[in-house]
């Protein structure tokens, strides 16, 4: 194999990368200078050092220090215990928190569940049942599923609140889903600030 079609097979699985866009790309990136390349080492080594798996959320973060693990926003007393985004993506949840709509807390599942797949059994069970033991712990009384509504958002919600239903009776947690803010096969990270609001102030609950 040669070192440009490694490359373009590397690239190809990334997301929404096809075989000719990871073509053009791999040619692209041939044709850079060195200082292209140097940055792009020294920052891939850097992710790769310095990346974390939130101990409370999940979300990837970065930090230097070892003994820190979990992210800033878990870290932060401000923020109420009360009510807990599930979500699917830290894209999502950035741009929630730049909405400045949610001051509660966040679990990201890190994926959705495909609508072939009709159990929880690829999502991390034990982690999400963790959290929502130690979040009812200091209070939390709502869960709110925040994905997309596309089929398989949609079929994300549906499976985890299977899943979640009866803790969360036991635990007295509601679960809700935010409105009708956005359109069919809307994505969340692609919502404006007032539509995230209309969204969460008009939850269900289910
Ligand atoms: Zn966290």
């Amino acid at each position: 194999m040669t070192p440009l079609s490694k490359l373009t097979e590397i690239l190809s699985g990334l997301p929404g990368i096809g075989p000719r866009h990871a073509e053009r790309l791999a040619y692209f990136i041939s044709n850079k200078n060195e200082t292209f390349f140097e940055d792009i080492e020294r920052s891939l080594e850097e992710v790769r050092s310095q990346r974390k798996r939130c101990s409370e959320c999940r979300a990837v973060f970065y930090i230097k220090d070892p003994k820190v693990d979990n992210c800033e926003l878990c870290r932060d007393k401000n923020r109420n215990y009360e009510q807990l985004i599930f979500t699917d993506t830290e894209i999502k949840r950035n741009s929630i928190e730049r909405s400045g709509i949610f001051n509660g807390r966040y679990f990201i599942l890190g994926k959705t569940i495909p609508i072939t797949d009709t159990s929880p059994s690829r999502m991390p069970v034990d982690d999400m049942m963790d959290r929502i033991k130690r979040s009812s712990d200091k209070g939390l009384k709502e869960i709110i599923l925040t994905f997309s509504y596309t089929p398989e958002g949609e079929h994300t919600a549906e499976i985890i609140k299977k899943t979640i239903k009866d803790i969360c009776k036991e635990r007295d947690i509601k679960i809700s889903v935010p409105g009708r803010g956005f359109s069919a096969g809307t994505e969340v990270e692609y919502s404006d600030t007032d539509t995230l609001r209309h969204a969460f102030n008009n939850r269900t609950f289910k």
